[in-house]
């Protein structure tokens, strides 16, 4: 089964990507994750895309397509993939469609989850993540079970995206809604697009998504 989650920063994509990894064994392939990877490792590719991440502003479509390329074709996406975050714009969403053909697979569903653009800003502020295991919390909808302790790896220490600050937001946003919102009709006239309520609380969401994907 591959999927492909669409909606804005903080719509709760990484939250449930992790969620549909986990409870259908499906590789969970977030373009944001790789980037952040490849920052991190202070290479040329890395440096550029580190400053690109920290003006709110998206990749480039060339290198964005050749980082996905990869991982489409790896034998550890035979199961299938969940892509969170790729892809953004619609020249990624044709390259897609490519790259899909010649590898003889297809996308079962594009879900978009829905959140009003007022809500948004609050889930990014209080986002973060444990720095072990990645694992995603928030300071008021998600916290961990016990108060400084990840729950997946017991790990206690944590850490919040640099880009996650109000400048940058509004900027992602806007792009968001420029470069990303057009992939909707793109989908929804393929008749692979369903819709998700992203407001409802964390569980209620993966149930809607539990129902897409039984039916
Ligand atoms: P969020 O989940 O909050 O929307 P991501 O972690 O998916 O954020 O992405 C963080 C940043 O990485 C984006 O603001 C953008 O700069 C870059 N990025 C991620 N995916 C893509 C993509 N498919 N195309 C271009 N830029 C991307
Ligand atoms: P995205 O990957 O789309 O940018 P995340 O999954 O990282 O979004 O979610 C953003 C923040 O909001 C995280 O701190 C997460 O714990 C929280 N969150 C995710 N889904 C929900 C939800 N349905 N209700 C409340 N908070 C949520
Ligand atoms: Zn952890």
């Amino acid at each position: 089964m591959n999927l492909i989650l669409l909606g804005p920063p903080g719509a709760g994509k990484g939250t449930q990507s992790d969620w549909l990894r986990d409870t259908y064994n499906l590789r969970k392939l977030a373009t944001g994750d790789i980037l952040r990877e490849a920052a991190a490792s202070g290479s040329d590719l890395g440096n550029h895309v580190k400053e690109i991440m920290a003006s709110g502003k998206l990749v480039s479509d060339d290198i964005m397509i050749n980082l996905i390329r990869e991982c489409i074709s790896a034998p550890s996406s035979a199961n299938g993939f969940i892509l969170d975050g790729f892809p953004r714009t619609l020249a990624q969403a044709e390259a897609l469609d490519t790259m899909l053909k010649e590898e003889g697979k297809k996308l079962n569903h594009v879900i978009e989850l829905e959140v009003d653009d007022a809500i948004l800003v609050g889930r990014i502020s209080g986002r973060y993540s444990c720095a072990k295991c990645g694992a995603g919390y928030h300071d008021d909808y998600r916290k961990p079970a016990k108060v400084g302790v990840c729950d997946s790896c017991g790990s206690v220490e944590f850490s919040r995206r640099e880009d996650d600050n109000a400048s940058t937001v509004s900027k992602r946003l806007e792009g968001y809604h420029a470069m990303t919102a057009p992939l909707l009709p793109y989908y929804e006239t393929r008749g692979i697009l369903k819709s998700v309520d992203g407001m409802a609380g964390i569980d209620e969401v993966s149930r809607q998504l539990k129902a897409i994907l039984a039916a």
